[in-house]
């Protein structure tokens, strides 16, 4: 099969042999089974046909068949990986090179997988690269070619093979099945073309495998079972569900292929190449023709329609993180799990995008303004009273306030459904009331203390015994500062980093403390983009280098700084409260828990 993935190679070196301009060493790079040595081939036998040079070497002759079967005295094959001594080298290529050819033109030096070269064999090899005999052309062929050195590759006319598409694979495997009277029906032809990621020797072997199991008759549902795949539409029906926020039916995909015995890593990846392929969906469509039938292309279409881009985005970048957590972890699933109950609430928070559109109208299309963080005048909650209500989660003392342990409910962020306007929360009264400011422009942006919030379900109560260790005073400073700029830079981690507590700032050392419930905020922080942004931000605030530090701290509680949100209805449901607050939903995240209909 002559792909036309590696047609650019094919043409330019025609053109080289037709304007007798050859390089004295080529190096084809790319991944496995794209083709590198049968092209390696090709233009041997242009070079040694006897009607060379040739741009359409015969295939008939002595030496294209030589060439052909790999047994040619002029076109030597050479595997790096098994010889990878001075000595070999020596042997077969150095001291080899001055012989002219027996026949033909030239004599054609293939190493495959060049990379895997000794140090020596390297050295020794780049003297004869330096001055060659004019009979002789070098093709070096790898998959790795960050490890080829660069005195060999800048010696080199360097080709990048190309990944064969996969349509253009099922067809061959069609054509190959056709020709050995197989039954191979499309959609199977192009679960293998998928599995083999544009290496068509892989592709052909996973074929040759499934007749010595399957027989003469191979469907979609064989591929499946002998290769641990997974269809493409348990991928797709899997980010259906995330999108429609159905974390329970998600959960029960991901244990159904668990269950079935299927490759999880391998689940995870085709899932991140599905929400990948939703991005290209909406920025480039037409070039998902090269890897995707037209029916697929048109279900994924549809679903793109339904998802924000910078969502699209955020997911990916979570789900390509939890999937390099499940390379090393024994539990796959559990990380799986997180990742697509994560993914569910990310969906569920309005976008970057959607929050800016709503500011930019709030605003009559002004620059944004920051956003400030307010210190909201405490109710007059009696700690007392507080105190002996049933609550499952009693909160000490906010380590943000200011105020002494004395004083405990002085800064309260707790928002109170009373607080609520009339109308549903949206998101522009959400907006209203974080850019509205003390200004209360909106009727969203009053935050009044009000008496009925002794009367909040248990959950929402703040009992407050003091924390173990109070946060340094320039901690407490820095804290709300910081807290404001990532609200309004990265309103995607600001939740991650308010999970948290700054509890020193001290020689350019900020230490981040989260209680040891909030390990995956702990995770998130310390992922390198946002420690960067963090860190780079600390540094702005400080006006000299911070460096972040993150702590696990037992019997830290962490009290969030005031925002306004869109609260819920004063007359809601306890159980929708329930489900709705952000603790809760942090704890579900945390537990992989689902809250399961009375
Ligand atoms: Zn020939």
């Amino acid at each position: 099969m002559r792909s036309s993935a590696q047609a650019h190679i094919v043409t330019t070196l025609k053109n080289a042999i037709a304007q007798n301009r050859l390089a004295q060493a080529y190096l084809f790079v790319g991944p496995r089974g794209t083709g590198k040595t049968s092209t390696a081939r090709i233009f041997a036998k242009a070079l040694n046909c006897v009607h060379a040079p040739t741009t359409n070497p015969c295939g008939v002759c002595d030496m294209c068949k030589e060439i052909a079967a790999g047994n040619s005295l002029n076109v030597l094959e050479f595997d790096a990986a098994s010889n990878t001594q001075v000595d070999k080298i020596r042997e077969i290529i150095i001291d080899n090179v001055k012989y002219a050819p027996t026949r033909g033109n030239y004599k054609l030096y293939i190493v495959d997988e060049v990379h895997m070269l000794s140090n020596s064999s390297f050295n020794a090899l780049l003297k004869t690269l330096e001055e060659p005999p004019p009979h002789v052309k070098f093709v070096f062929a790898t998959t790795d070619v960050q490890k080829v050195p660069t005195t060999i590759i800048s010696r080199c006319q360097r080709f990048d093979l190309r990944r064969i598409p996969t349509p253009e694979i099922a067809q061959h495997l069609l054509f190959i099945a056709g020709k050995e009277a197989i039954e191979l029906t499309p959609t199977a032809a192009e679960s293998i073309a998928r599995g083999a990621e544009g290496g068509l020797r892989d592709a052909e072997s996973m074929l040759d495998q499934l007749v010595a199991f399957c027989g003469d008759k191979i469907d979609e549902q064989n591929v499946l079972n002998i290769f641990g795949f997974t269809a493409r539409q348990t991928v797709a029906e899997l980010c259906e569900h995330l999108i429609n926020g159905h974390t329970g039916a998600a959960l029960g995909a991901i244990q159904k292929q668990s269950d079935a015995g299927k490759d999880l890593s391998r689940l995870m990846a085709d899932l991140i190449e599905h929400l990948r392929n939703l991005l290209v969906a909406q920025s480039a469509p037409e070039t998902l023709h090269e890897d995707l039938s037209a029916e697929a292309i048109a279900e994924l279409t549809a679903q793109a329609g339904r998802i924000a881009a910078d969502k699209l985005l955020n997911l990916i970048e979570q789900f390509a993180d939890a999937e390099s957590r499940m390379k090393w972890a024994a539990n796959k699933k559990m990380h799986f799990e997180i990742a697509a109950i994560r993914a569910v609430q990310t969906l569920g928070q309005a976008s970057l995008t959607e929050v800016l559109d709503t500011l930019t109208a709030i605003r009559g299309g002004g620059a944004m303004p920051e956003r400030p963080v307010k210190k909201v005048e405490a109710p007059k909650t009696p700690v007392a009273a507080v105190a002996e209500k049933k609550t499952e989660r009693p909160k000490p003392a906010p380590v943000s306030s200011p105020a002494p342990v004395a004083e405990p409910a002085a800064p309260v962020s707790v928002p109170a459904p009373a607080e609520a306007p009339a109308s549903r929360p949206s998101l522009s009264a959400f907006v209203a009331a974080s850019i509205g400011g003390s200004e209360k422009k909106t009727p969203a942006a009053a935050p009044k203390p009000d008496p009925k919030v002794s009367a909040e379900p248990a959950h929402k109560v703040e009992a407050k015994p003091a924390a173990t260790v109070a946060p340094s005073a320039n901690a407490q400073e820095l804290w709300p500062q910081l807290v404001t700029r990532v609200r309004k830079d990265r309103p995607l981690i600001s939740d991650w980093v308010e999970s948290g507590q700054l509890t020193d700032v001290s020689s350019g050392v900020a230490l981040l403390s989260f209680p040891p419930s909030a390990d995956l905020a702990r995770d998130t922080c310390e992922r390198p983009n946002n420690r960067g942004f963090l860190e780079k931000l600390l540094t702005e605030l400080t006006g000299a280098p911070v460096t972040l530090k993150t702590e696990t701290r037992a019997g830290l509680v962490v009290e969030k700084l005031a925002r306004e949100e869109a609260k819920p209805e004063p007359k809601v449901d306890p159980m929708e409260a329930f489900k709705n607050d952000p603790l809760i939903q942090k704890a579900l995240a945390e537990f992989k828990a689902e809250i399961l209909p009375a």
